[in-house]
């Protein structure tokens, strides 16, 4: 979902003139209208037509698609954001690093409030259940877990509602005060004729209320941190960069609210010997010339551990790929790709003598020269 900041403090149907009942047509028509009348090339120099066509053609981005409108409703009927739920800090613990999800705070505030209007007067205390933020962590893999799948934990330091104030920031036997500006939204509404916007109360900062004694173990935030461990079960076949969703593993909601989802990022490790193309692994093999020239039987690793034998076929050239089949990676159906096997004709380097003397005689025996055809 491609929800922005902007959403929450833009009306778009009021920047393009029309009311929230408006159909796509309608939307459309008050948007050329305006493009037209507001387009740089109309209005040479005129800094202020410039600012509404950009403001214009933002809203219509949005609610000119039906889709994105939808969510851009969606996101307007839940209210004003709250101040609530910070980004919770890094730990460093088993090479894992921890980042929590701007973004995700974002949804996750914005998504756990369902159950409200988010205008009610109480404010941020009044509230409903609050769905908890989803947060990120990295996971570094070795190559062979990730073609095998492996259960492992990650570390990581996630908010949690301060047990001391049950999250409302006040000291316990206070309760706070609601913002007398604001009523408690923390948002104020500037109506300047065309365009109408919101913007943080400036009075309580935004929160909605007013803490006369903080709560000591939070220092009025509602929120504390504390280290987690959350095991995670890593399937077979797992791509490097891949993000695993672990439902229901993310910051506690507030209010009984559902916990927020941990999105695991998967960060593979390179493998001495093997890669990886899509769901086949790749592997470089040295051969002799002879072996190339002749043909030959050769062992080749796989990454179980055991060898399997391939054949050479005579005449082969270095770089030349190979396949064994179902020896790849297994897929989620269960499905299995190939191990690709590139030959590369190994030129030694140490010659004996009895080798520099069959060398010496391979190439008085040989007729012409590989360059013929190049003119030179
Ligand atoms: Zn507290
Ligand atoms: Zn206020």
């Amino acid at each position: 979902m491609s929800v922005q900041r902007e959403w929450f403090e833009k009306d778009y149907y009021a920047i393009l003139g029309v009311p929230a009942s408006a159909t796509q047509k309608d939307i459309t028509t008050a948007y050329r209208q305006l493009a037209r009348r507001l387009h740089p090339d109309a209005n040479p120099d005129d800094d202020a037509a410039e600012e509404r066509f950009k403001a214009v053609s933002a809203a219509y981005d949005v609610i000119g698609d039906p889709e994105r409108r939808k969510e851009y409703d969606q996101v307007r009927s839940l209210g004003p954001m709250s101040g609530a739920g910070g980004p919770g800090g890094g730990y460093g613990g088993s090479g894992v690093r921890f980042n929590a999800s701007d973004v995700g705070d974002l949804l996750g505030n914005l998504f756990g409030r369902g159950e409200d209007s988010g205008y009610s007067p109480g404010g941020p205390f009044s509230r409903g259940p609050q769905r908890g933020a989803d947060l990120e962590a990295d996971l570094h893999l070795a190559f062979l877990d990730s073609i095998q799948g492996v259960t492992t934990s990650v570390n990581l330091v996630s908010e949690v509602s301060c047990p001391d104030c049950s999250g409302s920031g006040a000291a316990p036997g206070t309760t706070p005060r609601v913002c007398p500006d604001c009523r408690g939204r923390g948002v104020l509404d500037d109506n300047q004729g065309f365009f109408s916007f919101s913007r943080p109360c400036t009075n309580c900062g935004g929160r909605g209320v007013f803490i006369d004694s903080p709560c000591p173990t939070c220092t009025g935030t509602g929120v504390t941190t504390r280290p987690r461990m959350v095991k995670v079960r890593i399937p077979a076949g797992v791509r490097d960069g891949q993000p695993i969703r672990l439902k229901g593993k993310g910051a506690p909601g507030r209010n009984n609210g559902p916990s927020g989802d941990l999105y695991v990022r998967v960060h593979v490790e390179a493998h001495p010997l093997f890669g990886r193309d899509g769901e086949h692994l790749t592997v470089t093999v040295p051969i002799t010339f002879a072996e190339a020239a002749l043909g030959a039987d050769i062992k080749v690793p796989t990454i179980e551990g055991d060898a399997v034998t391939i054949r050479i076929p005579p005449g082969t050239p270095s770089g030349r790929t190979l396949r064994v089949r179902s020896r790849g990676v297994t897929g989620n159906d269960g499905s299995r790709g190939d191990l690709l096997v590139t030959v590369e004709i190994k030129v030694p380097t140490d010659l004996s003598d009895s080798e520099r003397e069959a060398i010496e005689a391979l190439q008085a025996a040989t007729a012409g020269s590989p360059r013929e055809g190049l003119g030179v």
